[in-house]
């Protein structure tokens, strides 16, 4: 296969295959890789290759992806993940490890363990070129959160161990997961976490499992991949359209500058790498802003369930309606005031002043002006209900005069007069 003298070639690969051929399986030894391998690539010098290895501890940040989730992988600026689902399925899986292998390009492959069982060789041919291993379940069930709990664990656990099978060696399966249509649930995610496995998602989809030309691949991967600046590109190694969509988006990334980054789990004997919790946020806040998250509601340890008694009237100071500690307060804070401040200051003889009667002139208004200033109510009753316009006929001037009254405004009442009952303003 084409990948062969890639490999042969690269000194981590070597190495993979020396230790594969130990026995020693894939996670042993990829720790051991330069953090920028894109130097070497043979028959491609413009090869965009692989520019490090990052190391992810799978527990630590068990759920990634902003598709679905808050959390990502740790890339900087022009950093992608490239990400495979579904396969292996000849020829076209094929193809793209050629492709893959062409560019010096790791990936992370999510393996069906339906396919891995049926073509075993292809899974090897994965490992064989360096790539990660993940898995995808073992029959791509549709709706896979609304399957039952059993299912969804026979699913996942299928899917590795028909995959394992495939490579004869259980610690070549990294603990990753994405579940067939991002079709993510509770009982899925909290089994995965269970068992140490990390739960993939992605950060931007190709859209290659829809009914659309390679150019329409291409284009929004790469819009995609531009828009987010970094991230975990989904694509499908059993697709045509990805076959022939791949070359032109990899050799788009290596134009604008985009670096590829291979992912493997943490072991024992390879330490994650470090990094920053800000570091797994696509767009985190700037370090002088501080990180506003609404707190968390503790979990409370109730050591009792008593129920204490309510409070009763002679617990507070009120009794009969009456504060009962006046002689208490007036201890502390002194007598209280009977009189107000102000009031021996008043000059007497102002008092004495006889202001003259105002005239009953003064208060003598328009006839037009008495219906406005006088009738005017804030609730006002519509017309209609008023008993002296219910019967008003059409064109019939609006005004009324009550009995004996001025001049009102329609739907109005005066507000001196007795009979305005709030239960009929109420009523309307
Ligand atoms: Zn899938």
């Amino acid at each position: 296969m084409a990948a062969r003298p890639a490999i042969s070639n690269d000194r981590t690969a070597s190495r993979t295959c020396r230790a594969a051929a130990l026995g020693l399986g894939l996670w042993a030894t990829t720790g051991l890789a330069p953090a920028h391998a894109d130097t070497v690539c043979p028959g491609n010098p413009n090869a965009l290759g692989t520019s490090r290895t990052l190391v992810v501890d799978p527990m630590e940040h068990p759920r990634i992806g902003t598709m679905q989730y808050r959390e990502t992988l740790p890339l900087k600026d022009h950093e992608v993940v490239l990400t495979f689902d579904d396969g292996p399925l000849p020829p076209h899986s094929t193809q793209v490890l050629q492709i893959l292998a062409s560019e010096c390009v790791k990936a992370t492959f999510f393996i069906i363990g339906r396919m891995a069982h049926q073509f075993p060789e292809g899974v090897r041919r994965v490992r064989a070129a360096g790539h990660t291993i993940a898995t995808h379940s073992e029959n791509h069930p549709l709706h896979f959160e609304k399957m039952s709990p059993e299912r969804i664990r026979q699913e996942i656990d299928d899917g590795i161990k028909h995959t394992a099978e495939a490579l004869g060696d259980p610690s070549a399966v990294a603990p990753f997961f994405r579940v067939p249509g991002l079709r993510r649930g509770q009982v899925m995610e909290d089994y995965l976490v269970s068992k140490g496995i990390q739960s993939w998602s992605a950060d931007f989809p190709a859209d290659d499992w829809l009914r659309i030309s390679s150019d329409q691949v291409y284009s929004r991967a790469i819009a995609r991949i531009e828009a987010k600046g970094r991230g975990i590109l989904l694509l499908h190694d059993i697709q045509a359209r990805t076959v022939a969509a791949l070359p032109r988006i990899l050799q788009t990334l290596k134009a604008r500058g985009y670096r590829i980054v291979h992912v493997v789990p943490a072991t024992p004997d390879r330490p994650k790498t470090p990094t920053e919790p800000r570091e797994w946020y696509i767009h985190p806040p700037a370090a002088s802003v501080a990180m506003a998250h609404w707190p968390r509601v503790p979990k409370f340890l109730f050591v009792s369930t008593e129920t204490l008694p309510g409070p009763a009237l002679s617990d507070s100071d009120l009794h009969g309606g009456k504060l009962d500690d006046l002689d208490r307060r007036r201890t502390t804070i002194g007598p209280l005031q009977t009189a107000s401040p102000f009031h021996a200051t008043l000059n007497a003889a102002n008092n004495q002043l006889a202001l003259p009667v105002p005239s009953q002139s003064i208060f003598a208004r328009p006839e037009k002006a008495v219906a406005v200033s006088f009738g005017v109510s804030p609730i006002v009753m519509p017309v209609s209900h008023h008993p002296a316009v219910a019967s008003r006929p059409r064109g019939a001037p609006r005004a009324v005069r009550a009995d004996n009254g001025p001049r009102l405004i329609p739907g109005s009442q005066p507000i001196a007069q007795p009979n305005l009952a709030p239960s009929a303003i109420l009523q309307r």
